[in-house]
């Protein structure tokens, strides 16, 4: 606990002690006293939640208030008492602690729940802080809490309301900038109590919780697994950079058309458009970007003037890398797979004038890209013998957690320039196969920054600091929850 604490202890940065994890309180005032001392922690908040508030604390509600009175003994400047201890224990139980502040704190772990008629209640209390959390199943729930923060942040006791869970990342982010007093994160990446809590330091210094204000502009990536996508860190590191006034938020969500309520209500400038909903954004664009129109896919969301227009940006990030180690128009490119990604590449490459083969697993849907694009078909692990400048994996094989896999065997193919699209791990086995045989590689890690880079200048119409995003890319792979 101490160690954790340390990492995070600063000016700004209260601590929660979670009392309720403890498995010994043997020696509880004594040592909390110590660290409080060596920490000098400005603010520490003494929460010890029962199990049936959500916590892991199995005693009476006489015992939770001893171990409070405890930790407010070694030096606590709050206590977060939880709603279901003060209904129970009455109204004595908030005066025990009327020597710090207090918090009277309400969390739903399945629902948002009925957040009015639970204030109305808090407001009675003599206590500083409201703490409402409740498990969000959708963005829009975040529209709620926004609402919410903005009609009562004035009041008293100050507010403080929280989405748990992937979809509710925004109103952790947005919490303070919605006027809510506080905000909550983790100390480290696996360090988490409740599901959504972010690091702290990924809050302050991805996110920069404490510096938004109303002028700051939102981009986001909408997705259905958004909450581990690796753009937050690379698109807030760019804004940072070139001190452009905007937050980019992980938005996960199973339906699009949540998000785009979520999107229009929170005036988003921009977005980035991940799986599975590339396609589906498209018929809501007021334009879109011929190119992207052909491919059927569009990853990139700029809003002009109240216009929705789209890009692909993974087509050009495709040309991009490639050009860089061969010269394209006449070249002969294998991709493997015949998804979204496929589709981009196999587009953009003959816009460039290369020849294009297409293996896929299923040959039906080889075949209607190929048409498409004029190109030539070649059986799914039949490659052998094919003479071809470079060869792309534009399928998941070879991804985390299946790193042993490779899509082709390198021996039975003649080429120069292995690109696999697949960036997690960095250096897949295809990869390393392939520099093992003295070929040149291109990694999907240079494509994901080259790709994001193109997003940020039609966002801001300046150019992308690209060392700097694949730097925070990088960064990103240290924490293993993220993609
Ligand atoms: P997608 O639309 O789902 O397409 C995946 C393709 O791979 C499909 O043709 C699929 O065949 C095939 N496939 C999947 N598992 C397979 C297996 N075990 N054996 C043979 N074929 C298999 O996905 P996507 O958006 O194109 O993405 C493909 C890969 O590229 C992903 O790993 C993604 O992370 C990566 N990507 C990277 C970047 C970057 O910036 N580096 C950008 C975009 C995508 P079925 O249709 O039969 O399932």
């Amino acid at each position: 606990m101490e160690e954790q604490a340390a990492k995070v202890s600063t000016s700004q940065v209260g601590i929660e002690w979670r009392l309720d994890y403890l498995q010994n309180f043997a020696e509880l005032e004594t040592q909390l006293h110590q660290i409080l001392f060596r920490l000098r922690s400005p603010q520490s908040i003494a929460t010890c939640r029962r199990v049936e508030a959500g916590g892991l604390f199995k005693g009476s509600i006489e015992e939770q208030a001893q171990l409070l009175e405890a930790a407010v003994r070694a030096g606590c400047h709050w206590v977060d008492l939880e709603m279901e201890s003060i209904d129970r224990a009455g109204p004595g139980f908030i005066r025990r602690f009327k020597s710090v502040k207090t918090i009277a704190s309400y969390h739903d772990y399945r629902k948002m729940p009925p957040v009015g008629d639970i204030y109305r209640r808090m407001k009675r209390l003599p206590v500083q802080v409201a703490k409402i959390a409740g498990q969000v199943r959708t963005l829009a729930d975040n529209l709620k809490i926004q609402k919410f923060l903005k009609a009562h942040h004035a009041g008293n006791p100050r507010l403080v309301m929280l989405g748990m869970g992937p979809a509710g990342i925004p109103s952790r982010v947005l919490g303070l900038k919605w006027g809510g007093a506080f905000t909550y994160a983790s100390p480290g990446s696996h360090s988490a109590v409740a599901s959504g809590q972010l690091p702290v330091s990924a809050m302050r210094s991805i996110y920069r919780v404490d510096h938004l204000d109303h002028r700051t502009q939102l981009y986001g990536i909408v997705g259905s697994r958004a909450s581990v996508s690796l753009s937050p860190s690379m698109q807030n590191a760019a804004f940072n950079a070139k001190r452009v006034n905007a937050v980019y938020l992980p938005c996960e969500t199973g339906r699009l058309s949540d998000f785009l309520k979520f999107a229009r209500a929170l005036g988003f400038a921009g977005f980035s458009v991940t799986m599975p909903y590339k396609r589906a954004i498209i018929r809501e664009l007021d334009w879109i970007d011929p190119l992207a129109q052909q491919i059927g896919a569009c990853n990139t969301v700029a809003v002009q003037r109240g216009k929705w227009m789209g890009w692909n940006t993974d087509a050009a990030a495709v040309v991009e890398v490639l050009t860089k180690r061969l010269r394209l128009a006449g070249s002969r490119i294998l991709i493997l797979g015949a998804g979204g990604a496929a589709r981009s590449a196999a587009f953009a490459l003959r816009g460039e004038g290369a020849g294009v083969f297409i293996a896929a697993r299923r040959d039906a849907v080889a075949r209607r890209l190929a048409r498409e694009v004029s190109a030539e078909v070649v059986p799914w692990g039949a490659a052998e013998g094919l003479d071809v400048d470079a060869v792309i994996n534009a399928t998941p094989i070879g991804m985390a957690p299946n790193t042993d896999a490779v899509p082709i065997d390198l021996a039975r193919l003649r080429v120069r320039v292995v690109f696999d699209m697949v960036y997690y791990p960095m250096e897949t086995r295809l990869l390393s196969e392939a520099r093992g045989r003295g070929l040149t590689t291109i990694s999907g890690l240079e494509m994901l920054v080259d790709q994001g880079a193109r997003q940020f200048e039609i966002w801001t119409g300046e150019s992308a600091p690209r060392a700097l995003m694949e730097q925070a890319v990088r960064q990103g792979f240290d924490h293993p929850e993220l993609e």
